[in-house]
């Protein structure tokens, strides 16, 4: 059996936090398994799907180095669903409901009134072929509902266990809407015997879906005479770090904002790929590596916290880790040099920041003194260029002696004088790089 697994998210959004957890674990899943992982495109709302949307998750996950090694997209396989639509039908398995959504929105109302289930009471399975014909006659056009067994669907969940979704509490799931269009349920189905998908690995909002897809897949099996069910492995949702759920802030917890915030992908990959684990986060930049270590008995079933700090303090340490080498073409791009990324790389939580202590190094900056006396005697004691990774502690050690300062009273002034800001990397490494002259006129109070 070659492990075969879908990520499958519908172009009507952005993809985020919360589904391209999905996306990595299938991901990882696939690598450990030396199996196939396969971005399946769920436009079958064509009122809803966007090219632009489905080139976004393309290069979403393209940036998080997620390459599938198949896609489709679900509108190109209408042919098929129409084939297994009209067996089903012929099966008695898909059956014409013409209720119009303010009748059925009324025979839930009455249901709660009532104290029951708001589940289809099937008054169109009793429907006369000539009481169909009436409806078609006025114009009503059927949608399609799916007819249950009515009985417990039992599967071993690979995160949660022993499963079970009781079909008789769920209404007949409508497959076809009243203007023809498919909703998800049929064409997923379909395409998840087709496809040969051993593993759906998705979020638990689907459990209940489960229950009703391998009542479907079966039928689906049925009819393409071969086929397997695949396993499923349902993880929790992300709640945020207030413990709240994430599904209102999702809008801004893109993985295209975060790519524009200038975050490292590595690090949402380090992230997701063990939030709601039995292991602890720690940045790895190799997926790979990630993907050995992935393994559904780690997994938890209580909700993942995802935390932006915890993110931010991930993406410092990848950054922090990460050799120039492995950064220098983008670091080059910003004009950072080997040396000012060495002397700042401990205060940089985005790359971005890098640039920020170039400007700073090379000026000029807005004048910033504490003490004007006492920096215009350090600026006198300036030694000359070329300054080494020595001159900082010679130099201070002049102004201490000439001053009598020391501590805060000695380092703040100074810092501050150089660099207009009040923390900053070690000055040791950073003074060189800014230089004996500049040097001089900052602590003078000029803008250089
Ligand atoms: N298009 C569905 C979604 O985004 C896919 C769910 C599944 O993985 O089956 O929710």
């Amino acid at each position: 059996m070659t492990v075969t697994v879908r990520f499958a998210p519908s172009p009507t959004g952005k993809i985020h936090v919360g589904n391209v957890r999905a996306a990595l674990w299938n991901w990882l899943f696939a690598r450990k398994s030396g199996g196939k992982f396969i971005l399946r495109i769920d436009d079958t709302d064509v009122e809803r799907s966007t090219a632009d949307n489905e080139d976004r998750i393309r290069a979403d996950l393209t940036w998080l180095g997620l390459a599938w090694d198949e896609t489709f997209s679900q509108s190109a396989r209408f042919a098929d669903y129409d084939v297994v639509s009209d067996a089903l039908r012929a099966k008695g398995l898909l059956y014409p409901c013409f209720e119009t959504a303010e009748e059925l929105e009324r025979k839930r109302r009455l249901q709660r009134t009532r104290g029951l289930p708001p589940v289809y009471d099937r008054a169109a399975l009793a429907l006369t072929a000539a009481q169909k014909s009436a409806f078609e006659a006025e114009g009503r056009k059927p949608h399609w509902r799916f007819k249950l067994s009515c009985a417990p669907v039992v599967w071993n969940d690979l995160i949660r266990g022993e499963t079970i979704v009781d079909t008789a509490s769920v209404s007949d799931p409508v497959l076809i809407r009243e203007d023809g269009m498919y909703l998800y349920t049929l064409p997923s189905c379909i395409d998840d015997i087709d496809a040969k998908i051993t593993h759906v690995i998705r979020g638990e909002d689907h459990v209940t879906n489960a229950g009703v897809q391998i009542e479907i897949m079966k039928a689906v099996i049925d009819v393409r005479g071969a086929g397997a069910l695949p396993e499923f492995a349902h993880h929790s949702l992300l709640i945020g770090a207030d413990g709240q759920g994430l599904s209102k802030r999702l809008g801004s917890l893109s993985i295209e904002q975060m790519r524009m915030d200038g975050l490292e992908p590595a690090a949402i990959t380090s992230l997701l790929a063990k939030l709601g684990t039995s292991e602890p986060v720690l940045p790895e930049p190799d997926l790979m590596a990630l993907a050995r270590g992935f393994d559904f008995e780690k997994v938890g079933r209580a909700p993942a916290r995802f935390d932006e700090n915890e993110l931010l303090q991930l993406n410092a340490k990848i950054l922090h880790e990460q050799p120039y080498a492995a950064l220098a073409a983008r670091l080059s791009a910003a004009g950072v040099s080997e040396k000012l990324w060495e002397a700042v790389k401990g205060n940089v939580v985005r790359l971005a920041d890098a640039a920020e202590w170039k400007g700073v190094v090379d000026g000029a900056i807005d004048p910033a003194l504490e003490d004007a006396a006492f920096c215009a005697k350090a600026a006198a004691l300036v030694p000359n260029d070329p300054l080494t990774d020595q001159s900082w502690d010679a130099f201070v050690a002049a102004v201490k002696a000439e001053t009598g300062a020391k501590g805060k009273a000695l380092f703040h002034p100074l810092r501050l004088a150089l660099t207009g800001r009040e923390k900053g990397p070690e000055m040791a490494a950073i003074f060189p790089l800014i230089g004996a002259e500049k040097a001089r006129a900052r602590l003078k109070g000029a803008r250089a």
